[in-house]
């Protein structure tokens, strides 16, 4: 349970003090925004028809706001408000809003009712990406809420500490971070859109502060850095704020000097350094000179709205593998499942962490499968392709999987397609792999997916703010054992490098480097502080 501290000013004003997890690094100083602020009141109409018709242009007004964000947008940004722009679209939605309105209800209360209505279906469900719908469902709701309301204070003032319960995909794109400015939220998860968006474009962001009693207003710091946030601060307190926010952009700054340099420790040990990626767009804002290739090229954000055909695939891959040149990719096979889910191809499941997710679906879904395999061997003729599965537990899994590689090579080289078979790793995540390695001597590479491994060994899921402190790295259990496989792949020849979030923690960094890894694979917006952070590690 979060615990607020209160420290009472000379002057009467009271300090608040509340502890959070960092979900992006940074710090923001400014007003605070209230998240959780109803919209403005709305003033009915005459009659029905000036209902239904103020009801119309509040949704085509939500409609073309929505419209200029996503020609703004890519990737998930994109694929959000595609999503929302489809459901306003789709009269299922409205049409129980226009009808409540014929029967006397003022346009907002029949708007609210019928979204409600939804909501509440797609809460109660028992898959999560029915539930992770209710969050998009309740943005749409108030998009034309206050629309209907013509709100004009919707717009956070630049600068500001956006502070409530969650926020929307939509309040982050629509907000102008170019002045600074933060996210501070209540509940919220580091494994959110949000958070993700947040990182890429370096806005500070503090999750699971806890429900207050208090509805803080004025200015706030917000240390997205250790993670917490100040409401009233004394002058104190904003000194030394002032002094870690100084720090930090100092360090930042320091740490482009080695964007461009290969990573060395201290000591002049190598260490490479390459980048996870989730879409294709994500290599168009990163220099190939800056990074050693790319470690994980996630390929879920295939799997959106319906399953990708073999060409859409291949061509995704294909643009990676040109954009690195010579250097490697590795893409993982499709990781669905757990906190990944797709309609159509995902089952529902009580546990879907411990579920049939990643490596097990492919496997029970192999026509799927199969066509994920044919644009990876065909991609592999364009550049140097790595290819790796995801929540290996047992080496079974890993030869049906190579046999299915070598089945659809076999396939395509009867056909005449150029095709090229890439080498096949596995990601190290289930605590069974990392204990047992030598089940797996056969593989050509290891990639120690630390989020999951953590997650597994230290029974703290990976999105629940309530249990992130156990949810640890650095904890000596998860240390051994990536020091353990990393000492099997040295005695075996076998590549060992890390792509989880960790590696590009430079709170992390040094444990990792003591645990034996000289390969690590970090968010892009990372590169220069893990290079920074691993110039300071003596190894
Ligand atoms: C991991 O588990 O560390 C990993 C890199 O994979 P993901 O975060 O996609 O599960
Ligand atoms: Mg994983």
């Amino acid at each position: 349970m979060k615990q607020a501290k209160r420290i009472r000013q000379p002057q009467g004003l009271l300090t608040v003090r509340i502890e959070g997890i960092p979900a992006s690094a940074g710090y923001a100083e400014g007003p605070l925004f209230d998240l959780d602020r109803p919209p403005a009141a709305y003033r009915s109409k005459a009659g029905a028809a000036e209902e239904k018709a103020a009801l119309k242009a509040a949704i085509g007004k939500a409609l073309s706001r929505l419209t200029s964000l996503v020609e703004n947008a890519d990737g998930d940004a994109a694929g959000i408000l595609e999503f929302h722009i489809a459901m306003l679209e789709d009269d299922a939605l409205s049409g129980p809003a226009f009808v409540s309105i014929g029967s006397g209800e003022p346009a907002d209360v029949a708007w609210r009712q019928a979204l409600d209505g939804e909501i509440a279906d797609y809460e109660a469900s028992n898959q999560d990406y029915f539930r992770a719908r209710a969050a998009d469902l309740r943005d749409i709701r108030d998009q034309v809420l206050r629309a209907l309301s013509e709100d004009s204070d919707l717009a956070a003032s630049p600068g500001a500490i956006l502070y409530g319960t969650d926020i929307a995909p939509t309040r982050f794109l629509e907000t102008d971070w170019s002045s600074g400015g933060g996210i501070a939220l209540k509940g919220g998860s580091s494994a959110s859109h949000v958070a993700m968006l947040a990182r890429s474009r370096g806005v500070p962001m503090v999750v699971g502060l806890g429900a207050s009693a208090d509805r803080p207003t004025g200015n706030a710091l917000l240390d997205a850095e250790h993670g917490g946030i100040v409401f009233s601060p004394s002058p104190a307190e904003l000194e030394a704020f002032r002094q870690s926010s100084s720090s930090f952009a100092t360090r930042q700054g320091k740490a482009q000097a080695f964007l461009a340099q290969p990573a060395v420790t201290r000591t002049g040990t190598p260490v490479r350094v390459q980048v996870n990626i989730a879409y294709p767009s994500d290599v168009d804002g990163i220099d190939i000179e800056t990074c050693d290739g790319v470690g994980l090229m996630r390929t879920e954000f295939l799997f959106g709205k319906s399953l990708p055909d073999e060409e859409t695939q291949y061509h995704a891959y294909r643009k990676v593998l040109e954009w690195a040149g010579d250097k490697p990719v590795t893409i993982r096979t499709v990781d669905a499942g757990g906190d990944k889910p797709v309609p159509g191809f995902t089952v529902e499941e009580t546990n879907p962490f411990l579920g049939l997710r990643g490596i097990r679906l492919s496997l029970a879904r192999r026509d799927i499968f199969r066509v994920q395999i044919r644009a990876l061997l065909r991609a592999a003729v364009h550049g140097n392709l790595k290819v790796m599965f995801p929540m290996i537990a047992t080496a079974e899994e890993y030869s049906q999987a190579a046999a299915l590689f070598a089945e659809e090579q076999a396939a395509l080289a009867m056909g005449g397609a150029a095709h090229k078979l890439p080498p096949l790793g596995i990601m190290v995540e289930v605590p069974s792999v990392a204990i047992a390695p030598e089940a797996f001597a056969n593989v050509a590479f290891f990639s120690i997916g630390s989020n999951d491994l953590t997650q597994y060994v230290m029974a703290a899921a990976r999105d629940n703010a309530a249990v992130a402190p156990l949810n640890s790295v650095r904890h000596p259990a998860v240390l051994r054992l990536i020091a353990s496989v990393a000492a099997f792949g040295r005695e075996q020849g076998i590549p060992v490098s890390l792509c989880g979030d960790a590696g590009g923690d430079p709170a992390a960094i040094p444990a990792l480097l003591e645990a034996g890894l000289r390969d690590l694979s970090v968010a892009p917006a990372q590169l220069a502080m893990a290079k920074a952070a691993i110039a300071g590690v003596s190894v």
